[in-house]
Formats: structure tokens, sequence, C-alpha cells
């Protein structure tokens, strides 16, 4: 049957169309306001636009309402309260108050909170965020919120992020007034998350414990045939996966998620979705919603997906490309290279404003991807490396130089002027040649941040950047302050060249891949963090705090919460993996390796005693083969077994990562090397659980 997309789109959120027909007509005005300029929501309004949002979820078949929040666990979470109130004679009605919408108090005891919330106070509330719409999903009606302590502590991704909007939004105004443009009252961060997925069957998936518990495999031998042939990008769509991509988009079109584009990825079974991009906090929600939509669309397809960063060895993992903007109220985009000298004043500023973010503060940026699943990827060839560079390509490269060193920018015949981009917005678009390996690239009107894993949040890495250019944005506008309107075409020529003379060490144009590239950075001075534990102590810099803490985004206190929070989820992974390792080999592996060198060794009995004079060498080297990569799993095992208590033995939370980095996860690629080894001898047959050429090849 033909469905009409347009109608479809949104069908299930409490947009701005449905509020404008069932809101009275100020109390649509009161609410519009608090969207567009963050101000505070009176009760009253609160209570009309309740009342309107009960009535069109009941409508709509939803029973129930939830406050939708995001935890630190990187999750979202909720909690479902009926609309049923009794009205006395045994009868209800369906009610919903302005005081529900706007507040809830879940009891937050059990998520993480890195020691903020003590537990005598296990009260946790959750704050209506309307610049986020509501939508129904399964019967009830999400309504998303921001989620704090009892002390006003952020617990939660939200609301560090609407505090960063703000303050990124308050610099770029007053920058933009002194550049001259006063028409701007607000700018928004606009982001597009591009995120990558692998899909495996699910029969199959239920055969491997490490997929289970882990996410992850936690050995498998590479399959004969991995992504050499380059034939899986951009390939055709098989039939079945085509099948949970239309339900997929139909699901999230529902939702009015903008899901645009779809294809297959580099390595086999792995996929891409990119939503059309939107306001950075309702991308952020959005994506936690795709994430979770992905999963459950899978499994009425039979398959699974797997948002883990590196799910098998030996191919590409995934990631998610945060592509990040700035746009104005007035529908201008400040990365946008602009058509007048004017407006490229106004753009230099802002490239030159990310590029000094970025360099300063390349720590936080790196922190922001930092997971234990995504310390697989960085830095492997197939992920932007640990180390945060910025790709601007040749001819923008060009142009802050002629800047730098005074000299005209020659381009076909073009002089430069003064501050020279006149230019700028005939080539910067097309000429922008791909750059795959970059971390940080300038893609035509926006940067692409490609290092963030693709199961984490979006959240951090936007709350860093934001907060970064923020303080670039006002370190600028204290030199810019004061200039006389003709003279700001030379101060902003004369700032950009002593910007670009400090940051253009971060600036780096080619294959971020090589080991020369490793070298020049160091030489440069750029960090190269390769871990979770390595990067994180820089949380806690005083440096950091204190931009945190001048831009009112995080207080001293919730950024070490948030640094214990991320430590303890790095411990607990590797526990969690380096026991269900345990388990697998133990209970599965093993006796599948002696089961099958036995049944070789009785076997080549059996014949012998038919045929003496058959040659039992083969057999006799496979058997022992296997034995001692039996004896080798068991000497690596115990190894694991006085490891895993000793963690616990930490007084420190950053020792204990340092400890699970260096000698934990060693030990469990040495007892992977051993136990891919044996694979490769045994038959499929004899294994305990499918081969990576039934993950990867079966769908
Ligand atoms: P590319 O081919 O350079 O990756 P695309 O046009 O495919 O660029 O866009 C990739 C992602 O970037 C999409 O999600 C898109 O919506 C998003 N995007 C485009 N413009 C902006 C912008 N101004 N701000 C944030 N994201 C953007
Ligand atoms: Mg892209």
């Amino acid at each position: 049957m033909k469905k009409n997309i347009p109608s479809l789109y949104g069908s299930m959120v409490f947009n701005d169309k449905v509020m404008r027909n069932k809101l009275p007509k100020d109390v649509y005005k009161a609410l519009k306001k608090t969207i567009e300029n963050e101000t505070h929501l009176e009760l009253e309004v609160a209570n009309a636009v309740a009342v309107a949002m009960k009535e069109w979820a009941v409508e709509n078949g939803a029973t129930h309402f939830t406050h939708w929040f995001q935890p630190m666990t990187g999750f979202t979470a909720e909690k479902h309260d009926s609309f049923i109130t009794p009205v006395g004679n045994g009868e209800v009605i369906m009610d919903f108050s302005g005081k529900e919408l706007v507040k809830g108090e879940p009891d937050a005891s059990s998520f993480p909170s890195g020691g903020l919330r003590a537990t005598f106070e296990a009260r946790g509330y959750t704050a209506w965020d309307p610049t986020s719409p509501a939508f129904i999903k399964d019967g009830t009606l999400y309504i998303p919120t921001a989620f704090c302590s009892y002390g006003g502590e952020a617990l939660d991704k939200k609301t560090p992020l609407l505090r960063s909007m703000e303050a990124l939004s308050k610099e770029a105004v007053k920058i933009l007034h002194v550049l001259g443009n006063t028409e701007v009252t607000h700018v928004s961060t606009t982001i597009g998350p591009e995120q990558e997925y692998f899909l495996v069957d699910k029969e199959l998936y239920r055969q491997r414990r490490d997929l289970i518990l882990c996410g992850r495999t936690l050995i498998g031998a590479p399959a004969p045939r991995g992504q050499e042939m380059e034939d899986h990008y951009f390939g055709a769509l098989k039939p079945r996966i085509a099948a949970y991509m239309h339900d997929l988009d139909e699901d999230l079109w529902k939702l009015g998620i903008p899901a645009k584009t779809k294809h297959n990825e580099v390595a086999p079974a792995q996929h891409e979705l990119a939503p059309i991009f939107s306001t950075a906090n309702v991308a952020v929600d959005h994506n936690q919603l795709t994430m979770e939509i992905m999963k459950k669309t899978a499994e009425k397809h039979d398959l699974v997906c797997l948002l883990h960063e590196k799910p098998f060895e030996g191919i590409n993992g995934s990631g998610k490309h945060n592509n990040w903007s700035i746009s104005t109220n007035t529908g201008e985009n400040l990365l946008e290279p602009g058509k007048t000298p004017a407006k490229n004043i106004q753009f230099l500023v802002f490239l030159m404003a990310v590029i000094k973010a970025v360099d300063e503060y390349a720590d936080l940026m790196r922190i922001s991807a930092a997971t234990a699943g995504n310390d697989h990827r960085l830095g492997g060839n197939e992920a932007p490396p640990a180390i945060v560079s910025i790709f601007l390509g040749n001819e923008l490269t060009a142009v802050l130089k002629s800047i730098e060193e005074d000299t005209y920018f020659e381009k076909q015949k073009q002089i430069q002027m003064e501050t020279g981009a006149h230019v700028l917005p005939h080539f910067i678009k097309d000429n922008t040649d791909r750059n795959r390996t970059s971390p940080f690239a300038f893609t035509g009107n926006k940067f692409e941040f490609r290092m963030l894993g693709s199961s984490a949040s979006v959240a951090t890495p936007n709350i860093i950047l934001n907060t970064a250019v923020a303080e670039a944005l006002s370190q600028f506008c204290k030199e810019l302050e004061g200039t006389a309107p003709q003279d700001m075409e030379h101060a902003v020529h004369e700032l950009i060249k002593r910007a670009i003379r400090k940051h253009k060490k971060v600036i780096f144009n080619g294959n971020g891949y090589t080991e020369e590239w490793i070298k020049e950075a160091e030489k440069r001075g750029l960090y190269n963090l390769v871990s979770t534990p390595d990067c994180l102590p820089r949380f806690i810099a005083e440096e950091n705090i204190q931009l945190f803490e001048k831009h009112h985004i995080f207080t001293r206190e919730e950024i070490f919460s948030r640094y214990e929070i991320l430590l303890e989820n790095y411990v607990k992974t590797i526990e969690i993996e380096a026991k269900t390792l345990k388990e697998m080999l133990l209970k599965d592996f093993l006796p599948a390796v002696s089961s099958y060198a036995s049944t070789v060794a009785e076997n080549t009995l059996s014949v012998k005693s038919f045929v003496p004079a058959v040659d039992t060498a083969s057999a006799q080297s496979l058997v022992s083969s296997l034995g001692g990569t039996y004896e080798e799993i068991m000497g690596a095992l115990k190894k694991l077994d006085e490891e895993l208590p000793a963690i616990e033995q930490f007084s420190s939370i950053q020792d204990a990562a340092d400890y699970c980095h260096e000698t934990v996860l060693a030990t469990m690629d040495l007892l992977r090397s051993y136990a891919d080894q044996a694979e490769e001898k045994i038959p499929e047959s004899q294994l305990p659980y499918p081969t990576y050429d039934r993950l990867l090849f079966s769908i």
C-alpha cells in the first residue's frame, strides 16, 4: 500500500502544527517565546499545555506519560505513569496537570552520580525541556526532560548541553554585534550525526555469549574474506537489509526524525544512517531515539543491531560523525563562507575561533570520544587517530597562510584583498577534498568531528565544542571591542594573523593514518592520548575546570563526578569483558578444543589399525598443536584469574583503570591470539559458536 509520507512524518510528535491547532492563541505564543528565547514558563501556561498535550496523546492512543531523560549511563531512562485519576464511584478520568508536565521526582539512587548524590538524598528531579518536542511511542507520551539532583547538580547529558548552547549563543551574539551584525539576537548549534551500525542474524547472535554480554566479539579468527574487495561500501542493499531500513525510516519519520541517507558501509554487514541536521538539543534526543529504534526494528526482522564501536577484529569499527555548525536566528550559517567581504570577515572570525578552540582544548575533544569501546577504534587504520587535528583543505589553509604572511592569495587570477576572502564562496564547498583520515574536518559550511564512537551520546562532544568555541569567541571579542567600524577589517586581519600563528600547529591536511604523522604531531606538541585512562586526567586539569566554570557548564563537583563515572564505566566494561572471555573459553571453547583433538587422535588410531602404513605425522602435529594451545590458554587464564581480583584492590579508580588498560587488556589480547590460532584448525561444526564467516556473510 502506498503511504503518504508527508502526513506520516511527525504524526507522533507534539509539534508546532499540533500546538497551533490545540493551544489557545496566547498560550501558544507564550510557549513559543519560551522555546525560542529559552525564557521561564509560567505555571498557567504549563497547565494549558498539559491539557492540550494529554488530549492529543489520548486521541493518539496513549494511556501513560513519562519524563524521558538521559542519565550518565549514556542511555535514556523512563518511568511510566498512567493518566488515570479516580473520580469516585470506582470511575476514572484521564488527567494530566501542568505540574506533572513541568517536574518529576524519580527515585534517582540507582543512576550513576559519581558521588554527587548522597544515598540519604535519593531524590532526583526531572524538568521539562520545551525546546525538544514531546512524542508518543508505544502508547506512552514521552516528555523530554533534564535530570538533576536535589541540590541542582546536573546528573545527565542534556543539562550541560543546554548550558553550553546558551554560552555559545551569548558569546556569538556579543562578537557579532561588535562586528556590526546587530540583527542577530540568538544563535543555535546545529548538528547532523551520521550513525554507523552492524546488523547480524539474531539466531547466530544468540549463540555468542560475547556479543550478548559485551556487544563485541572477544575471540574469533578473521574470515577468509574481510573488506579487502571494497565491494560493500555503497553496494546494492540485500532484500532483508532493505526491508529493515525501510521499516526503520518509517518508524523514525513518525517521530519526526528526519532520516535522510542510508547506505552500506565499508565493512561487511556494516551500514549507516544520516539524518538532516537540526538544533543540537533536538538532534541529540533524536540520535538517542534512533539508536533505540534501530535495535527494536532489528528484532522484528530477526536481526540484531550492534552499536558497539568494534564488534569484530580486523574489519572497520563503527563511529558517529558529528557534523557541527552555528546558525543565527536570522537564518545565517556562520560557517558558510559567504558572498561579500564583510560577511567573509565574520566567517573568518568564526572559522578561526573553531581552530583556536580545538587547538586549546584538544584534550577535552579527545575525552569527549573516550570509552572502552571506542579505544579499539581510535588509532586503528580505519578511524581517526587519537591525535586531534583539523583538516581545512588546501585552499582555506592557503587563505589563512596569506593572511598570516601578509601576502596576496592568488586563485585563478583573482587577487585577494586585505582580509582576503572574496574568492571563498566560489570554491570552498566544491574543493574541500575528502580527507577521511582527519578527526576534525571542514566540509564546506560545517565541521565534521569523526572521533565519536557509534554507541555514544552525541551530547558530550557538542558540550565541549560549544564551550571551547564560546571561550575563543569571548577572547576574540575582547580584542576587537572598541574598534571603529572603518577599522574593523584591519583589526580582524591582525587578529587572524596573531591567532593563526599560535594555532596553526593543529592544522594537518595530510594522511592521519601514517607513522610520520604521529611523529610530526609529537614534534608539534599535540596530544596523543591513546586510551581512555590516558586522557581522562585532563578532564580535571585546572585550566579545563576553569573553562567549564567560567561558562557555567559544569561546577567543579560536577566535573569530578563525571570523571569518576567515566573511569568507573571503563573499569566495569573491562571487568565484564574479561569475565565473559574467561567463561567462553573455559565452558565452551576449551572443551571444543580437547574434544576435537581427541576425535582426531581416535580417528587416526582407528585408521592406523586398518592401514598400518598410513602416515600419521600431520594428524599428530595437529593434535599436539591443539594440546599446546590448550595449555597456553589455561596458563593465561590463570594469569587473568589473578588479575581480576587485583582490580578491586586499588584505592584510586584512576589506578584501577590504568591497570585494566595496561595489564588486563594485554592478557585478554594474549588469550584471544591463542584462541584464534586454535579456532582456525577446528571445523565450524565442532565450534561452540558461529565464526566470523557466518556472522558477517550470512545475510
Ligand atoms: P558530507 O557529504 O560532507 O558528509 P552531507 O551533506 O552528506 O555532507 O551531510 C552530512 C551530515 O551533515 C548530514 O546529517 C547533514 O544534515 C549534516 N549537515 C549539513 N549541513 C549542516 C549544518 N549546517 N550543521 C550541521 N550539520 C549539517
Ligand atoms: Mg560525512
